[in-house]
């Protein structure tokens, strides 16, 4: 019987598995991965998981009688160390060897890490696995002090996580705002305020220099001579896509795993999907990769039809979703070029809208508190249709009916 392997065990990972047995995959389906348990959900490790509003066992992404029905196979704790594609086989680390009919590689992104004196003492963290936030958990202590470094959505999820766990918290940002990377100023000023409302205190422009401590962190010392005390430093910088498997492989690899829109690689055999990929967007009109659950699930639908023989064009329009205390943003669409940027509501309500354009069409939306406009900012921008600034910015307008 052919076997189809599946290299990584995460959002992508596991729906892929599902999805090529839906797609009639008759063979064996095997699912490697080298984090200790069954494919979890992420995001919840910078807020509910982190908050104590949910446990470990609460985030797995499908139920074990999921994997059971589709005759789904796990090896976890297993690192694949490399892909040996002229006789179709895997090397695991340790030697074993593994051959594959098809290959799928979800191998995701792994935490890009500060290199500063100090920054493997004690009490420093880096939040990408629940491993990593279990270990936070274990250092969180209410009127204590955490410094985040880095303002980007998991500085600012965690932040808001460990202020409602009682913490005295710091924001250090090297930019001269947060968020500066993804969102427009009006929505970097919005969750600055958002943060200091809830006693968090934001410092921009400050870099991390240096963590100070014996065995333990107990300070971070930034430019401009600033230091401050800290029980708790967690780092959040971004993340780099794991590429080195397929680049050494002898696949093309860009800003991630070049695929088409069939997910398919330049090997016809390995498909690849989520993080790790540098994909076209025809939505978009240009190639992208992107960090997100809702692409990692889509693509790796894609990739599971490829690999049946059925191909089908990826076709979906980007989204996202930060939670920060009782604030929800939805982001729809991305804002790459936008031109300027309209806002529907006032942010002091906390319910607006940030449309981003260039000339009469939509780009992007960032929509807080504000599901149902998000629900027809998907359309607006999927369907390219035609707005005026006066329109978007009406609030006595529905968005539903500028969509045709
Ligand atoms: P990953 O989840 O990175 O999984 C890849 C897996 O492959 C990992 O387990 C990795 O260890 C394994 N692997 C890599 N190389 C090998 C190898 N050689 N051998 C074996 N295994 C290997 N997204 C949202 O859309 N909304 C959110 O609110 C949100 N919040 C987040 C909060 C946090 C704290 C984090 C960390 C992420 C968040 N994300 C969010 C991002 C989201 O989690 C990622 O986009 C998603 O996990 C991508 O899934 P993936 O399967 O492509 O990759």
């Amino acid at each position: 019987q052919q076997t189809c392997i599946i290299i990584g065990a995460s959002h992508a990972g596991a729906q892929l598995a599902n999805s090529v047995r839906k797609e009639g995959w008759q063979g064996r389906i095997l699912v490697i991965g080298d984090e200790a348990i069954a494919p979890y959900h992420r995001p919840p490790l910078s807020k509910a998981l982190l908050m104590g509003d949910k446990t470990a066992d609460q985030l797995e992404i499908f139920k074990p009688t999921v994997y059971d029905k589709a005759n789904i196979e796990f090896l976890l704790n297993t690192r694949v160390a490399s892909i040996n594609r002229a006789d179709k086989t895997i090397t695991l680390e340790g030697g074993n060897t593994l051959t594959y009919d098809k290959l799928a590689l979800c191998t995701g992104a792994r935490v890009r890490k500060l290199d500063i004196p100090g920054s493997d003492l004690k009490g420093v963290h880096y939040l990408r696995t629940l491993a990593d936030a279990e270990a936070i958990q274990r250092d969180v202590s209410a009127n204590r002090k955490a410094v985040i470094v880095g303002g980007g959505y998991i500085g600012l999820e965690t932040a808001a996580s460990l202020r409602k766990l009682g913490m005295e918290v710091t924001v250090l940002e090297m930019m001269s705002r947060v968020l500066e990377r993804v969102t427009a100023p009006e929505l970097s000023d919005y969750y600055t305020k958002l943060h200091e409302s809830h006693g968090v205190k934001i410092i921009l422009n400050a870099q991390a220099q240096a963590i100070l401590g014996n065995d333990k962190a107990q300070q971070v010392q930034c430019n401009n001579d600033l230091v401050l005390d800290a029980d708790l430093v967690i780092i959040g910088i971004g993340v780099i896509p794991n590429t080195e498997l397929a680049a050494a492989a002898g696949l093309v690899v860009e800003n991630g795993i070049l695929v088409d829109e069939f997910a398919c690689t330049n090997d016809p055999d390995i498909v690849a999907a989520g993080d790790c990929t540098f994909h076209p967007n025809d939505l978009l009109g240009f190639h992208l990769r992107l960090e997100s659950v809702p692409n990692a699930m889509e693509q790796a639908k894609t990739a599971a039809a490829s690999i049946c023989g059925k191909p089908k064009a990826y076709h979906a329009l980007p989204w996202f979703w930060s939670d920060q205390y009782d604030i929800k943003l939805q982001i729809a669409g991305f804002n790459k070029g936008y031109e300027r940027v309209v806002l529907r509501g006032n942010p002091d309500s906390n319910q607006f809208v940030a449309w981003y354009l260039q000339d009469n069409k939509v780009l992007a939306a960032d929509c807080i508190n504000s599901s149902k406009e998000f629900m027809q900012a998907k359309k607006l921008i999927a369907q390219n249709i035609t707005v005026t600034d006066a329109q978007l910015a009406d609030t006595s307008i529905e968005v539903a009916s500028l969509v045709t």
